[in-house]
């Protein structure tokens, strides 16, 4: 591992002027300390919302939702067709306020600033299709016609987490936006400023001003408010608060989609090639510092190839370049705070305390920046460990082996989240065959996330405790939408003729009910 302290001058772009532009659209008072993760200096004062900030927020959105909605869906769509461009122009200023607030390496930071542009690419080419009224039979073939039509739910309220912010603030704005809503974001209080520039972004490609509105707070203060203001809320963040967020939506009587946590398995079968394995293995447990929610913290290995996988996973993972930079280069950031690094260490002191061997890594690295935590490999770990059960969303791993696939999979499935999965092996029909058994919303064969979470076209979502709905494919669009089903009666053929005799009334409709399904009219 490469432990050079860096000198850091913040990026050329992160002016304070250009901070403090970004954080004046946000209402309220009382500000929060936005801090720089590498070297915990102040960024910028953002704002705190109180209830009446977010109550005006919401009715600044409903009015400018009303045009909105009223606005051609081709006309709407050409607003995002503009803002794929822009996004990408300023893909690079994107990705130095990712850095700066949340310590992510560079590589990471720029890869998040991909995901909008491609989830509007995705919607531009799928959304006039899913907006459009769809015509469907009636019951009386002819006489009868109903028409699906979709209208937006009004203005949703979204709650995104700290790791992805601008892709989870941003992206799932999208979809409810093309599909005619207002949006209230909250962002978390330490990664308000991508998605407050992406706000600005959108604007200038001519989304209407006041339409997307941003909120900030801490949860608890801010998220009562807008759930009870909003028609629907999307909602990525830990499995405990989703629960919060979830039994509020059900009293409101409102939708809502919860993409939560994860303690995401990845089995490596007989047939693997041990060298992909252990480069997916990199990755998938120290990507973005451990801090995805569809990464990797257990790896099941067959016996007979435990110790060629561990050593060199050993290898490379003592080898990763570590360290602050806002440059490319080093292979592994920061994690976001003080206190999320508190938390990722605890994990494993609990871990070592109750018999788990720590087999490289374990310790955080305040040399090379407040919130730094070594990536770790364990072996050993139970489920009477607090890393053995739940998501520890940091840089460690642990070691399994397994000696038959049936105790692999038996091993994946027991844990009451099913987010993503991570199945490696050369014969591919093989390795689905094993996925098909592995209860998890998203599951990459020879992959760890990213082509699942890129498949656009795919809805992707957690199973069991993992979540409720997905994001992407058309169901991360119908689901910012109501459905209207407009039905005409073209001549009065419902239900007896009058003076008819009942009897033969049912008769024929009984008649006609098998003739239509015989020659399968409805
Ligand atoms: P968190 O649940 O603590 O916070 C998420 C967001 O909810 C933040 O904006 C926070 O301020 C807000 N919040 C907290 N309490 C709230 C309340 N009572 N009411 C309303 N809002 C509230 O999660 P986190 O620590 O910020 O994020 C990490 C978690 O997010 C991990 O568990 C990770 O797996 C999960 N995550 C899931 C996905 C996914 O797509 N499934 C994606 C990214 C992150």
């Amino acid at each position: 591992m490469t432990l050079t302290p860096v000198q850091l001058t913040r990026p050329a772009s992160t002016t304070d002027a250009f901070l403090r532009q970004l954080v004046a659209r946000v209402p309220g008072g009382s500000p929060w300390h936005l801090t720089e993760v590498y070297t915990g200096q102040l960024l910028v004062e953002l704002p705190q919302s109180t209830p009446d900030d977010i109550e005006q927020a919401f009715a600044k959105s409903r009015a400018a939702q009303r045009k909105w909605a009223a606005t051609p869906v081709r006309e709407r769509l050409a607003v995002f067709k503009r803002a794929h461009t822009i996004f990408v122009d300023n893909a690079r200023t994107v990705t130095d306020l990712i850095q700066v607030e949340s310590g992510k390496n560079r590589l990471m930071a720029i890869e998040e600033s991909c995901d909008p542009p491609m989830v509007m690419s995705h919607y531009l080419k799928r959304a006039a299709k899913l907006l459009a009224p769809t015509r469907r039979g009636g019951p009386v073939p002819m006489l009868t016609s109903s028409t699906e039509i979709r209208q937006p739910k009004g203005v949703v309220g979204i709650i995104a987490p700290w790791n992805f912010p601008f892709a989870t603030g941003i992206s799932d704005a999208i979809p409810a936006l093309m599909a005619g809503n207002g949006v209230v974001l909250k962002p978390d209080n330490k990664t308000a400023l991508s998605p407050l520039y992406g706000v600005q972004m959108l604007e200038e490609a001519g989304l209407p001003e006041g339409l997307f509105q941003v909120v900030c707070g801490e949860g608890p203060d801010v998220g009562p408010t807008l759930i009870d203001n909003a028609d629907y809320v999307m909602f990525t963040g830990s499995t405990a608060t989703g629960k919060v967020i979830g039994e509020r939506a059900g009293r409101n009587l409102i939708g809502c989609c919860l993409e939560l946590g994860g303690k995401n398995p990845m089995i490596v079968l007989a047939d693997a090639d041990i060298a992909d394995a252990v480069r997916g293995a990199i990755f998938g447990a120290f990507g973005n510092t451990g801090q995805i929610c569809m990464h990797i913290e257990r790896i099941y290995l067959p016996e007979s190839r435990y110790d060629e996988f561990k050593t060199a996973y050993l290898r490379k993972t003592r080898d990763l370049d570590v360290r602050a930079a806002y440059e490319f280069g080093p292979e592994m950031g920061s994690l976001v705070s003080v206190d999320h690094m508190r938390r990722v260490k605890s994990h494993v002191d609990d871990a070592v305390a109750k018999g788990a061997t720590v087999l490289c890594g374990g310790r955080p690295r305040p040399d090379l920046g407040p919130a730094f935590f070594e990536p770790t490999i364990l072996e050993g770990v139970t489920k009477d460990m607090l890393c053995g059960v739940t998501e520890t969303f940091g840089p460690v791993v642990a070691l399994h082996k397994y000696r038959t696939v049936d105790e692999a999979v038996e091993l994946a499935n027991d844990t009451d989240y099913g987010l993503n999965a991570s199945v490696w092996g050369s014969d591919i029909a093989a390795a689905r065959a094993v996925a098909a058994r592995i209860e998890s919303g998203n599951v990459n064969i020879n992959d760890i996330l990213a082509t699942a979470y890129a498949a656009k076209g795919t809805p992707s979502g957690g199973v069991k405790n993992s979540g409720v709905g997905a994001r992407h494919g058309d169901q991360g669009l119908l689901k910012y939408t109501d459905v209207q089903n407009m039905a005409v009666l073209k001549k009065q053929v419902m239900g007896p003729r009058p003076g008819q005799d009942p009897d033969k009334y049912v008769t024929s409709m009984l008649s006609g009910l098998k003739m239509m399904r015989r020659f399968r009219i409805r």
